[in-house]
C-alpha cells in the first residue's frame, strides 16, 4: 500500500493537471478541422480555392468584432446587404432574398439564406467572389469591391498565401527574434522618449546584441516592406496571419535573396543586427547595435502600434522550453 501512494499521487497529478491542457489543444485542432472541412466543401462548389475563403474568415476573426455566427465562421455580412435593399422584414426565404438582390445565398440546401448559418455565410461570400472570377486577380478585385480598403485586401491575400504554402490553417508556432545562444538584452521601454531624431515616442522594444547576430521572423507571414528608412535604417516589415505588422529596424543587412512577397515562418532568418539609420542610406554607428522591434495591429478600419514587450517575453519563454 505504501508503494502505491506515490503512484496514486502521480495518477491524481495526471488526471487533474494534464487533461485540461490536452483538451484545449485537441479542441483547437477539432475546430480547425471543422473549419477546413467547410472551406474545402465551399471551394469544391464554387472553384474559389479554400485558402482564400479561410483567409477572409481569419481576417474578419482578427478584427474581433461580434460575429453573426456563434459557431465556426467569423465572416459577418451587413444585414441590409444580406437581405437586399427594401427587404425590410428580413425574410430569410432564398426566393425572397434573391427577389431583393440580397447578398445572402443558400449554402446548405434548406431554401433559406440564413445570415447566422456557417454554410450559408461562407457560400454567400464565395458566390460573390465567383461572380468576378476565380483567378488570383479576379479574387483581388472582388475583395476590393467588397471591402473598399487596400490594407484589408492586402492582408487577406497575404494570409491566403501563407495558408496555401503550408496547406493548413493550424499555424501556432512562434519564435524569439534573436537566437537564444547569443548575448542580448532588452527591457520594457514602451513610450520612452526617443534617444535620436526628436519628439516621437518610442514605439517598440530595443533588443541589444552584437553586429551580425541573426534576426529571425517571430511569426508566419509575408514580407511586405524592405529597404531604407531615415530613422529605421535597413528595415523589414512582415504582416502575419493575425492582422499584425512586425517591424524590424536598424539591420546590418538582409538574408540573401529575401524579397517583398516572400512567405516566412517563425525561426526563418531575415537579416542581422546592426546600427543603421538616422541619416541617408547606409548611415550606421550613431548608436549601439540593436534590433528595434515594433508591432502594429489592424482592426479593418485603422492601424495602431502596441507594446511588443509582453509578446517578446512570451516567445522567449516558449523558445527556451522547446
Ligand atoms: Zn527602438
Amino acid at each position: 500500500m505504501k508503494k502505491l501512494i506515490p503512484i496514486m499521487i502521480y495518477a491524481v497529478f495526471f488526471l487533474f493537471l494534464l487533461p485540461p491542457f490536452i483538451y484545449a489543444e485537441e479542441d483547437e485542432q477539432k475546430v480547425d478541422q471543422e473549419k477546413m472541412a467547410l472551406y474545402k466543401k465551399t471551394a469544391a462548389i464554387t472553384q474559389i480555392p479554400w485558402y482564400y475563403l479561410a483567409a477572409i474568415d481569419q481576417f474578419e476573426e482578427n478584427t474581433q468584432k461580434e460575429t453573426a455566427s456563434d459557431d465556426l465562421i467569423a465572416i459577418t455580412i451587413d444585414q441590409n446587404r444580406w437581405f437586399g435593399i427594401g427587404n425590410s422584414i428580413h425574410n430569410t426565404s432564398i426566393a425572397w432574398v434573391s427577389l431583393f438582390s440580397g447578398f445572402g445565398q443558400d449554402g446548405n440546401g434548406d431554401n433559406l439564406a440564413d445570415p447566422t448559418n456557417d454554410e450559408d455565410i461562407l457560400y454567400s461570400m464565395a458566390h460573390y467572389i465567383e461572380k468576378e472570377g476565380t483567378s488570383h486577380r479576379d479574387i483581388k478585385i472582388a475583395l476590393w469591391n467588397y471591402y473598399k480598403r487596400d490594407l484589408s485586401v492586402q492582408t487577406i491575400m497575404n494570409i491566403a498565401k501563407v495558408y496555401k504554402q503550408f496547406g493548413t490553417i493550424s499555424l501556432n508556432k512562434t519564435d524569439f527574434p534573436i537566437p537564444l545562444q547569443h548575448n542580448y538584452s532588452y527591457k520594457n521601454t514602451w513610450g520612452d522618449a526617443r534617444g535620436f531624431g526628436g519628439r516621437r515616442i518610442h514605439e517598440g522594444t530595443d533588443i541589444f546584441a552584437n553586429y551580425g547576430v541573426p534576426v529571425k521572423s517571430t511569426t508566419y507571414g509575408v514580407v511586405e516592406l524592405k529597404g531604407w528608412n531615415r530613422y529605421g535604417g535597413w528595415r523589414i516589415g512582415i504582416r502575419d496571419i493575425y492582422n499584425r505588422y512586425h517591424y524590424y529596424a536598424h539591420l546590418n543587412g538582409y538574408k540573401d535573396g529575401l524579397k517583398v512577397g516572400d512567405v516566412v515562418e517563425p525561426g526563418d532568418i531575415i537579416g542581422s543586427v546592426g546600427s543603421t539609420g538616422y541619416g541617408p542610406p547606409g548611415t550606421a554607428g550613431k548608436f549601439p547595435p540593436h534590433l528595434h522591434y515594433g508591432m502594429y495591429k489592424d482592426n479593418g478600419y485603422s492601424e495602431w502600434s502596441f507594446d511588443p514587450y509582453p509578446y517578446l517575453r512570451k516567445w522567449e519563454r516558449a523558445a527556451r522550453n522547446r
